[in-house]
């Protein structure tokens, strides 16, 4: 089977290693050069989802890109109230760099046999009698019997796919943080707080979240929004933290660049004949924190294996992928948009009463939303009942976020276009 991947993304890597191993031929098509893959900032993922996709144990992860990022605090809107995440040990936040991290996902697709062709920008799907048959690319149209796609948010495969596929195209506002990141050289001599990492929730008045970690020997600086972010906006911000924090210097260590976020529920479908979706492409992050690189890697392996299995691609042979990948994962993850838009929309005032009442606090936290279960709510109740309005904002989006979790756990058993439609509807709606 010929199968072309657009872009060099986690999950299409992670799918293509294992579909070559297995003998068929397998060709990436990103639009950079491979040096130039991966951003230079630290992410924080499960490292035995990434050595089951590399095929290696985690002792043998090179020590010098990784480390513990220590604990965590979320700051209130007004800044006066903050929630503290202790990890206890063995169980703390890993992070690593990401450009080594790609270069072992691409060693790895390498030596499982997929070619690479750099520098080749795909520009959209062809399709023929409705089944996507290849793609069309900057250096002439290739021919496929499946292609995936992996070429992230603003995939152009998914957005030039016909309507009649399905599959959603756009994220609409709210759904995709607009971010900015950059480590600064850290100024000797000025003492820090205990805490390390500090997340400020509607940070300035803004919808959004930046953080601000201090490391051993720099400061990392997010800055993440639901809008377009100016260049202005954010050295405002990265001034008014320097005024925050005297120990921020002014040099840029890494980073000092722009990317984009899905905080939304993955992609309802995902797959038509001859395409599957995997990663941002799929919009398949956690809402809550925007970490998407377990699930991608997740959804790989999910992929290659349905597509072994059922070698002819066809929407109704990739549906079990589709299928499976929200019984597994997406329900989930889709679980906690429903408070990540509560506190995005909800007045501000309101997220300062949930911060300083203790109705959100450390375990919702550090489960981003994942532990805000209605029972864990009840006990926050009484609480919560002193500012009606605030609770019940938390608590529909909360409930919503249940009934999509549910609904995403009952996707089709198996493919029809009019009963995913019907489902698909259903959640969106
Ligand atoms: C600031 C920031 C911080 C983040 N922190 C974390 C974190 O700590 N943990 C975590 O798990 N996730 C984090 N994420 C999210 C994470 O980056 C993604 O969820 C993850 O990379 C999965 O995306 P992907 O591999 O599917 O797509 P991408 O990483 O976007 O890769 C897509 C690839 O396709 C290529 N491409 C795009 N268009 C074309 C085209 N037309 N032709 C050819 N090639 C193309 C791109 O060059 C790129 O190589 C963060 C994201 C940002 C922006």
């Amino acid at each position: 089977m010929d199968v072309l991947i657009a872009g060099a993304g986690h999950g299409g890597l992670a799918a293509g290693a294992i579909l070559a191993e297995a003998g068929h031929s397998v060709t990436v098509l990103e639009e950079k050069q491979r040096d130039a893959l991966g951003h230079d900032w630290e992410d924080r993922f499960t490292f035995s989802v990434l050595c089951d996709a590399l095929g290696i144990a985690e002792r043998d992860l090179p020590a010098d890109v990784r480390r513990v990022r220590g604990d965590c605090t979320f700051v209130s809107p007004d800044q006066k109230t903050h929630v503290d995440v202790h990890f206890p040990k063995g169980a703390e936040q890993k992070v690593m760099w990401r450009q080594p991290l790609m270069r072992m996902l691409l060693d790895r697709a390498a030596a499982c046999g997929v070619r690479f062709a750099f520098g080749t920008r795909v520009e959209k799907p062809l399709v023929r009698n409705g089944r996507v048959t290849g793609l069309c690319t900057d250096a002439g149209a290739l021919s496929a019997d499946l292609v995936i796609d992996a070429a992230g948010v603003f995939s152009p495969v998914r957005m030039n796919l016909p309507p009649e596929c399905g599959v959603e195209k756009s994220p609409k506002r709210g759904e995709l943080f607009y971010a900015y990141r950059a480590y600064f050289d850290r100024i000797e001599n000025v003492p820090v707080p205990d805490i390390p990492f500090e997340v400020y929730l509607r940070h300035a008045g803004e919808a959004g979240l930046s953080w601000f970690c201090t490391n051993p020997d720099t400061v990392d600086v997010l800055i993440g929004r639901v809008d377009p972010l100016t260049k202005e906006q954010v050295e405002a911000h990265l001034q008014s933290f320097r005024a925050s924090h005297p120990w921020m210097g002014d040099q840029i260590v890494h980073g000092g660049q722009y990317g984009f976020i899905p905080v939304r529920r993955p992609l309802t479908r995902m797959v038509a004949d001859g395409y599957a979706a995997v990663g941002d492409s799929a919009f398949m992050t956690t809402p809550m924190n925007g970490m998407g690189i377990d699930l991608s890697l997740r959804a790989g392996r999910l992929l290659a294996e349905t597509v072994l299995a059922h070698p002819a691609c066809t929407a109704a042979d990739l549906w079990h992928y589709n299928r499976d990948f929200h019984r597994m994962y997406g329900g989930d993850t889709a679980k906690n948009e429903g408070l990540k838009n509560a506190l995005l929309t909800m007045p501000e005032a309101d997220v300062n009463f949930l911060f300083s009442n203790r109705v959100i606090e450390s375990a919702d936290l550090a489960g981003a939303g994942q532990n805000m279960n209605l029972p864990a709510l009840l006990g926050k109740l009484v609480r919560g009942m002193r500012k009606p309005p605030a609770f019940g904002s938390v608590l529909r989006g909360l409930l919503r976020g249940g009934r999509t979790q549910t609904l995403y756990k009952k996707a089709p058993e198996d493919f029809s276009p009019d009963a995913v439609g019907r489902w698909s509807r259903k959640i969106n709606e």
